[in-house]
């Protein structure tokens, strides 16, 4: 089934990255350290900016961490590191952004969770963080969150509904709930005079099914951008897996400006795997390409010597290795199909399919291993140097089919 039609005929700018409309889906993630921590901040959104994160979200939570902003940007600027720098803000945000001037210039965008701004005055501190948000000309997203649903509104909505005949479902009028809080406020931001387009929403939850139904739900109702993302995903292959069924569904019916993955690290654990969980989403979607596509067979009772795994394991490790360097030297180099196949039975196919393909000897056939460039047969390799060469050929081949870019003028 073909992907669908985006919805949203709308663009929003956050910083120099259209979001919306048909622009490519935007990855974005978010950093885990305490943001009044401006070396570590700094470190973790560099990395997770040169893993392919196209817009980093910080918390900033208190007075440490407003005031810091700034400086984390401009650190990052100094460092040549230039992707936009969005604030999660909570329960105090109407006072942050109003005392830290900086903190509200330095940033490219504004999440707001109406359900987090205070339950007395809440359209109130609303409207201050809007109001920064037009005099900084600032988009923002209005990201609702299901644990932390404006309770007011939920209540009114179950109230409405216990007076019906025959009332709806008690998860049905939450998914209501959820989208109502995000068309609400975006309405109360416009009132306030923030502009249409500069108005993303999301309306996360942390079960799939959950995540699909509001989605659906949410898309016809608004031309607004949406941000997806499960929240609370997990931890390891859990998270992966929900995170990516969750996303796939609705990406695949043309619902989604821009992604998040959100995993939960483990103890010291590598935060851009989040960034790249969320590329291969929209890779494997044909959505978008980030890296050249490796079609590798998962071996079976034809591979039985490790060999195999070897190799595919330095094939995928060579290519990740190039690909910062590549990417500069080679444009387009993201297209590449690459094929490391285990044995004769689908090997030569795939191989053939593959722009370059190697199709390596099962257990108990002849040890040769034929390599295949655009789909014909270019070399047969032999011996203990099959990796080294066949990576030889790889390198020539991109260097041919990819040319180089033309060098800066200086
Ligand atoms: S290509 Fe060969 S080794 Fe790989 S899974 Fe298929 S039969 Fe097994």
């Amino acid at each position: 089934m073909p992907i669908m039609q985006r919805r949203t005929t709308v663009t929003t700018w956050v910083g120099p990255v259209p979001v919306g409309s048909c622009h490519p889906i935007v990855v974005q993630s978010m950093t885990n350290t305490d943001t009044a921590d401006v070396e570590k901040t700094v470190e973790q959104v560099a990395a997770l900016a040169e893993t392919g994160s196209e817009m980093v979200r910080v918390t900033v939570n208190n007075d440490a961490a407003a005031a810091v902003v700034g400086e984390i940007v401009i650190r990052l600027e100094a460092r040549g590191v230039t992707v936009p720098i969005i604030g999660d803000f909570h329960y105090n945000g109407h006072l942050l952004l109003a005392k830290y001037a900086s903190c509200a210039r330095s940033l490219a965008k504004y999440r707001i969770n109406p359900g987090n701004v205070g339950a007395k005055r809440r359209d109130e501190n609303f409207r201050t963080i809007v109001q920064v948000a037009i005099d900084h000309g600032k988009p923002v997203r209005i990201g609702v969150n299901w644990g932390s649903l404006d309770k007011a509104l939920l209540t009114e909505m179950m109230d409405e509904n216990a007076k019906r005949s025959e009332p709806f479902d008690a998860r049905d009028v939450m998914l209501d709930a959820m989208i109502e809080s995000a068309i609400r406020s975006a309405a109360l931001a416009e009132e306030t005079g923030l502009g249409h387009d500069r108005i993303i929403l999301s309306a996360k939850m942390s079960r799939v099914e959950d995540l699909v139904d509001v989605y659906c739900r949410l898309a016809p109702k608004s031309d607004y951008p949406l941000h997806l993302g499960l929240t609370e995903a997990g931890m390891g292959t859990g998270g992966i897996i929900s995170s990516t069924a969750g996303l796939s569904i609705l990406l695949q019916q043309g619902i989604g400006d821009t992604i998040r993955v959100s995993l939960t690290p483990r103890p010291g654990g590598d935060r851009t795997e989040e960034v790249r969980v969320a590329q291969q989403v929209l890779q494997a979607l044909d959505l978008r390409r980030f890296t050249p596509q490796v079609t590798a067979c998962p071996g079976c009772g034809r591979t039985t010597s490790t060999f195999f795994q070897e190799m595919a394991e330095e094939i995928h490790t060579y290519l990740r290795q190039q690909m910062p360097a590549w990417r500069e030297q080679h444009p387009g180099i993201e297209d590449l199909n690459v094929a490391v196949m285990g044995c004769i039975v689908n090997g030569p196919g795939e191989s053939k399919h593959a722009d370059i393909g190697i199709s390596l000897p099962g257990t108990a056939e002849e040890p040769k291993a034929p390599v295949y460039v655009d789909g014909k047969l270019f070399r047969t390799l032999k011996g203990d140097g099959i990796v080294g060469e066949f990576i030889e050929i790889l390198n020539d081949y991109v260097a041919r089919k990819y040319e180089a870019a033309a060098a800066p003028v200086r």
